[in-house]
Formats: structure tokens, C-alpha cells, sequence
């Protein structure tokens, strides 16, 4: 079982008592702040600070998010002070060791960027009334949990499939990363590939599309994770990784079993002809229990149709059958939360998720009612021997 992502996308950082780089004075002030952590519950009431105009080197939207977790104390403080904060807790995902890396990774980005000529424009605004079928559209606006129930279809708990992009949208992405990697064997351009699993596709951040993949997960997939994936931080989610895959003969054949670097996957078939490539799902697992064996009602196989999605969380564990003819082309949009990985670390029981947690808890809470009647027994049979 592997996490699929690259090494360098995972956000690790050290510990707060191995230190983090910073000048003395900041670690110390670092330490007396440590003490405090962030509520579990977000504050709903709270109406977080605008960040827009300072200087940081997160997304300021990010510390709006990550404000209405603060202790209740530090609400009232200045936006400096929560800031120092909360760059602290940020930090701790993205260590100095790593900044030179997301540097030369800029660099690379903007570099493609400037060179690369977009063959459809349209697709880096993303056009809502061009880009998705209207019954999706009409979900997102009405924003409830029944409008998204209603075009979603649940063939396997916690597996989500509706209709989603228009066919002619399908086209243009095609025909772009089609583009893209003409683009890149003219040029002789060395590329990463979108993770360590698979050899083909491109990551679309890293050709312009970046921006519209933000909106695409603001806009449309956070409003339904809200609903659907409240416990795996649905409403919280803050950055993605967005890519598309390949397969054929030509192309990588199939998918090894993993788990994604993500909260909730975003999974779109974008095309073209193709047999066999059905996905297949096998339960939902956290780190502890990623390996552990899979029940009968966790078996689930999938086979993808051009323009659908299929939404799910990151460790529902997957893979992908060999495609046998033709080529299938995927677009995939890892969503992250930042505040759903930093309460992780506080947490031992994933229950609300893990079906293997779950299994754990519901044996102890078995157990324990057993011994409780045992008790009981004994207790009457020494009081009728008494
Ligand atoms: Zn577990």
C-alpha cells in the first residue's frame, strides 16, 4: 500500500520542540503560544479578520479560514499576533528545508507558463455555463444537502457519482493536454509527472490551470464536501493538487492499490473510446489501519463514463483495472485541508471515517457490555446463594 503522491507534496515538518529554523527571540515566543491549541470545532459565530493586504507568504485566506479555530482568547487579538500564530501551525507543513523546493517549483511553473501558448483560451476562465451540465449547476446554486443527494448517486457508501462536465468541455481539456504534451516533446522539456504512480499526464497547476482549479474547488466541490465529507474536513478544504492521467497500451495500463494525498478526490472522466479501466474501491482507512484486510461491503468496482465524477474521500483505498483497448484520460483534483491535517495530529480514533477504527470501537463497546452482564450474573448468583 503506498500513499500516492509525489515525496516532495507531502507536508511533514518537524516537530515544534526539534525547532523550526527560526531566530531565538520567535521560538521563544513560539513555545508560550504552542501551549495553545486550536479548538476542534470551528467557531461559526466568529466572523474571521480580512488578510488581503498583509504581506504573507500563505494564501490569506487560509488565516481566515484557520481564525475561527483559534482559542477562544486569542480571538480578540490583533490580526499580527493571530497571524504569528497561526504562520507557526502553517509553518509546521511547509519547513524551511522545503521552501527551497516550493522556490524552484515556482520557478519551473513560471517558466512553462511563459513559454507555453494555451490553445483554448476559454478553459483558464472557467465558465460555469460552458463547463458543466445544467442539473450540476443547478445544484451548486441551490447549495443543500437535498439538491446535491439529488443528482448524486451513492453505489457504495462514501462513493459519490453524478454527471458533471458538458461534452464539449471534455474536448477542449482534452485537446489542451493533448496540446501541452506536444508542446513538451517539441520543446524537449523535462516535465514532472503528476505523482510517483503514474508515467503519463501533466498536472494542469503547472500550465496556467491553476487558477481555475482553485475556483473549480471554492465554487463547486467544497460546497458538496461540505455536505458529503463533513468529518474528513469537507468545508475546510484549502488547496488541490490537479492532474490528468493516461491510460491505454501506449500509455501507463493500470493503477496500483493506494490511497490518495488528499482529503476528498475529485475523479472525472474527460474520454475518449475505451474497455475495461473500472476503478475499484476497497474501504476507507487511516495510516494505522492502511494495510488491514477489506470486508465484503467495502468491495466495490466502478467502471467511468466520459463526463462523470466520482467524488471520494482521499483514503478511500483504489486502484484502477487495466484499460484493454482504446485510451481513457482522467481528471483528477486532489482537494486538501489544512485544518483537517493539523487536528489530525491530535486525534487517535478516526472512527467517523476509518471503517477499521469503527470495527475496533464497536468490539470494545461489545466487549464491555459483555463483562457488564457477566457481572450482573455473578452479582445475582451470589445474592441467591447468600
Ligand atoms: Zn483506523
Amino acid at each position: 500500500m503506498s500513499v500516492d503522491g509525489r515525496s516532495d507534496d507531502r507536508r511533514e515538518g518537524p516537530t515544534p520542540a526539534t525547532g523550526n529554523g527560526l531566530g531565538n527571540s520567535n521560538q521563544a515566543a513560539f513555545v508560550t503560544m504552542a501551549s495553545q491549541r486550536l479548538r476542534l470545532n470551528p467557531n461559526k459565530e466568529h466572523k474571521p479578520d480580512n488578510y488581503d493586504d498583509m504581506q504573507l507568504d500563505f494564501s490569506p485566506s487560509i488565516f481566515s479560514s484557520l481564525e475561527r479555530y483559534l482559542p477562544p482568547s486569542m480571538l480578540g487579538m490583533p490580526r499580527h499576533d493571530k497571524v504569528k500564530f497561526m504562520r507557526e501551525i502553517l509553518l509546521k507543513y511547509l519547513p524551511h528545508g522545503e521552501r527551497n523546493r516550493v522556490q524552484k517549483h515556482r520557478d519551473y511553473r513560471q517558466k512553462i507558463i511563459l513559454n507555453y501558448q494555451p490553445l483554448h483560451k476559454e478553459l483558464y476562465e472557467l465558465d460555469p455555463a460552458t463547463t458543466f451540465v445544467p442539473a450540476f449547476l443547478e445544484a451548486v446554486n441551490e447549495n443543500t444537502e437535498e439538491s446535491f443527494k439529488r443528482i448524486c448517486s451513492e453505489p457504495s457508501p462514501g462513493i459519490y457519482t453524478f454527471e458533471m462536465f458538458q461534452p464539449r468541455f471534455c474536448e477542449l481539456l482534452l485537446a489542451e493536454v493533448e496540446n501541452f504534451e506536444k508542446w513538451v516533446g517539441d520543446s524537449k522539456y523535462r516535465i514532472m509527472r503528476p505523482n510517483t504512480m503514474n508515467r503519463y499526464g501533466a498536472v494542469l497547476d503547472d500550465f496556467g490551470l491553476e487558477t481555475m482549479l482553485d475556483k473549480l474547488l471554492e465554487g463547486f466541490i467544497r460546497p458538496i464536501a461540505k455536505e458529503l465529507f463533513p468529518e474528513v474536513g469537507g468545508s475546510t478544504l484549502d488547496s488541490h493538487h490537479g492532474f490528468v492521467v493516461e491510460y491505454g497500451n501506449d500509455r501507463d495500463l493500470d493503477l496500483g492499490f493506494h490511497v490518495d494525498d488528499s482529503e476528498v478526490t475529485l475523479n472525472v472522466c474527460l474520454g475518449k473510446q475505451f474497455s475495461g479501466g473500472e476503478l475499484y474501491f476497497r474501504g476507507i482507512r487511516c495510516d494505522k489501519h492502511v494495510n488491514s484486510g477489506s470486508r465484503p461491503e467495502e468491495v466495490f468496482d466502478y467502471s467511468h463514463a466520459p463526463g462523470c465524477a466520482v467524488l471520494h474521500r482521499g483514503r478511500h483505498r483504489h486502484g484502477a483495472k487495466a484499460t484493454t483497448s482504446g485510451h481513457r484520460v482522467n481528471l483528477l483534483l486532489w482537494c486538501r485541508s489544512s485544518v483537517f491535517r493539523e487536528m489530525r495530529k491530535y486525534q487517535k480514533d478516526f472512527s467517523s471515517w476509518c471503517g477499521e477504527c469503527l470495527h475496533e470501537k464497536k468490539e470494545r463497546q461489545r466487549m464491555s457490555i459483555t463483562a457488564t452482564k457477566q457481572e450482573l450474573l455473578l452479582r445475582k448468583e451470589d445474592e441467591s446463594t447468600a
